[in-house]
């Protein structure tokens, strides 16, 4: 093969690379993934805040629920003294107590019950607002696994064009083979380009005549570079 024919199929594998980089950089499953994540972001708050009020309601109601428990707990106390006292002086103020635990208790229960209300309530809203966005959240698992996958394989192509490269890069003369990275640290994505119709269709700009002219009567090896991007110029 001759110098410019590995030139030729060096600019094809350096533009493969390129693609592949560009593709595995730009996935449309990362835009997608990336647009879902900002509209999950003030959804998924919203499901916490829901799921972090019906805990507290929760507590509240179990707080409430302990409450009436100890209370009744005291009134069956106090019942029991009266079954069992024969102190008649003590018995109007166990009577009087027990009054008014039984009022407390009340309350206790009825406080109890509207948290109930309230806890149902909640744990039936936050439960709406929950599966309203597990599509998405379905969507965004898919769309990280998806894109796990596909960084994988192109990863393993770049890998696989980058050693094909090399094997390219090492047929160069050294000479040739300096030039041709010079060319493409400077210009990027490769350091050669094909000329088409008397354009260099690395920077798509067309030779001067006299350029032209100079490409077309080259020597036998001689490999010229574009007076614009500098890249190695091959037919
Ligand atoms: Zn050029």
């Amino acid at each position: 093969m001759s110098d410019l024919d590995v030139v030729h199929d060096l600019v094809e594998a350096d533009r493969w690379l390129d693609r592949v980089r560009q593709q595995r950089d730009h996935l449309s499953e990362q835009e997608e993934l990336d647009r879902l994540e900002e509209s999950l972001r003030a959804r998924v708050a919203e499901v916490r805040a829901a799921e972090e009020e019906v805990a507290r309601t929760r507590q509240e109601y179990d707080e409430q629920a302990a409450a009436a428990e100890r209370l009744r707990q005291r009134h069956r106390d106090l019942e029991r003294a009266l079954r069992e006292s024969t102190g008649a002086r003590a018995l109007p103020a166990i009577e009087a107590e027990a009054r008014s635990v039984a009022s407390q208790c009340d309350e206790a229960d009825e406080r109890a019950l509207d948290l109930l209300a309230a806890l149902e309530d909640q744990e039936g809203e936050a439960l709406r607002l929950r599966h309203e966005i597990q599509p998405d959240l379905d969507r965004r698992l898919e769309l990280r696994e998806a894109i796990t996958a596909l960084r994988w394989s192109l990863g393993e192509e770049l890998e696989r064009l980058g050693a094909e490269r090399e094997q390219l890069v090492g047929q160069l003369s050294s000479d040739l083979g300096t030039r041709y990275e010079r060319a493409r640290a400077r210009a990027g994505v490769a350091g050669g380009a094909f000329v088409v119709d008397g354009r260099c269709d690395g920077c798509r700009l067309a030779l001067s005549p006299l350029d032209a002219d100079r490409f077309r009567r080259r020597a036998d090896g001689d490999v010229l570079e574009c007076p614009s991007c500098g890249r190695l110029l091959v037919p």
